[in-house]
């Protein structure tokens, strides 16, 4: 093992921890389970027999049926099957609309749209609030008949902020324009129903939810128009080719099937630590705030500004005490951008590069929320001893 420090991981957006219970479904796969499920004999069709009921178990944890279920390699993979086929099944249509605090998993893929040869498609991004959240009205009057699909996540990976996206779906649906969610922040962490709903399309991803990295899942609802990326072998029904990560599937069935036991009573307990971390670094340190809604978020994301501040450097004070968070901003070409979520939020300079989130889990406990609460206000009055920015604004005492 190359960590042998103990780690308090609040990361969980970034990705998970492998239940123990996924890892032992899978590791027959491994092993004595080697055939291919395509395969004519007993042997693969036995492992056939498996990956469907892996598949009933994802199906079962998003109200959905096994058939409307392709198996792909990762969310960004499904995100990007998901708004191909649908700028494919509306050729003469060339609209996007999505957000401007999407993943880069479908932002980038929009931005790369619209720049393609001859402008062929024109996207537009649909601006936040400083909470995070979208204005149902502007979005309404974004749609246009020449709007092929909309592409809007369920749940924000980095403020946590919950979209009202079944309501925008049936806004977009109304109008015959196809609607995608990037559920991968969500399944799992909160209930989703679409049997109830009008969403075309939906992804997730496995190392989101405690099953292992290189597996995700995008739904295509009974009767949407679908176009394959991946062409190749009959697997999944001919809609996307490719021998299936048996193991992966497995894991992942398992994983939706711990999540639907454990969502309702963990919610509660995650939400509650949620807010005892946050409540606590907020009180205990000036100059802080929240970014996103309080309420409508995810129950186990919080993010934070401390102004004046790096994150980075936050980060790496934070590591030499094992625990694990990032920060909302990216090293883009050697510069440290604050992230485009928290600058479409409107949040000041100052704050948005000192940005930091913790991303909780079922694995956390009341101890780590407490270890967080009495190492952060030390590292940050020390970087703020050495900031220009700080040293330069009139201020009450510190903590
Ligand atoms: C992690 C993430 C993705 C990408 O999923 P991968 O499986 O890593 O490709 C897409 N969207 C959101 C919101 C994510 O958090």
């Amino acid at each position: 093992m190359a960590e042998t420090r103990p780690v308090v991981y609040m990361d969980n957006n970034a990705t998970t921890r492998v239940a123990p219970e996924v890892l032992a479904a899978m590791l027959p796969y491994f092993s004595e389970l080697y055939g291919n499920p395509s395969s004519m004999h007993g042997f693969g069709g036995q492992v056939g027999r498996l990956l469907a009921l892996a598949r009933e178990q994802v199906a079962n944890l998003i109200g959905a049926t096994s058939d409307e279920l392709i198996f792909t390699s990762c969310g960004t993979e499904s995100d990007s099957t998901a708004i191909l086929a649908a700028l494919q099944a509306f050729p003469a249509k060339r609209h996007i609309v999505t957000t401007r605090v999407e993943h880069p998993a479908v932002k980038n893929l929009c931005e790369h749209l619209g720049q393609l040869t001859g402008h062929r498609h024109r996207v537009t991004q649909l601006p936040v609030d400083r909470e995070g959240l979208l204005d149902l009205e502007q979005y309404e009057a974004a749609l246009s008949d020449d709007t092929a699909v909309v592409s809007v996540m369920w749940a924000n990976n980095e403020t946590g902020v919950i979209f009202p996206v079944e309501k925008m779906a049936r806004i977009a649906k109304n109008r015959g324009i196809l609607f995608h969610t990037d559920a991968v922040q969500a399944a799992g962490k909160i209930p989703i129903n679409l049997a109830e709903s009008a969403i075309d399309f939906l992804s997730l991803s496995g190392h989101k939810m405690h099953a292992p990295k290189g597996v995700g899942v995008l739904y295509v609802r009974k009767g949407s128009p679908f176009v394959p990326l991946v062409v190749g072998g009959h697997q999944e029904s001919g809609r996307r080719g490719g021998t299936e990560n048996v193991s992966s599937i497995i894991g992942l069935g398992r994983a939706c099937e711990l999540a639907e036991e454990r969502m309702a009573e963990e919610n509660g307990r995650i939400r509650q630590l949620r807010d005892k971390l946050e409540d606590g670094l907020l009180n205990k340190i000036p100059n802080s705030m929240r970014n996103g809604h309080r309420a409508q978020r995810l129950p186990n994301t919080t993010s934070i500004s401390f102004a004046y501040v790096e994150g980075e450097a936050i980060l790496l004070h934070l590591d030499l005490f094992g625990i694990c968070a990032s920060s909302g901003s990216a090293c883009t070409s050697g510069s440290l951008e604050p992230s485009h979520v928290l600058r479409a939020m409107g949040v000041p300079f100052t704050a948005a590069h000192g940005s930091v989130r913790l991303s909780l889990s079922v694995y956390n406990t009341e101890s780590e929320v407490d270890f967080v609460i009495e190492k952060m206000p030390g590292i940050i009055a020390k970087l703020r001893d050495i900031s220009p920015f700080w040293q330069s604004i009139p201020q009450e005492s510190e903590v």
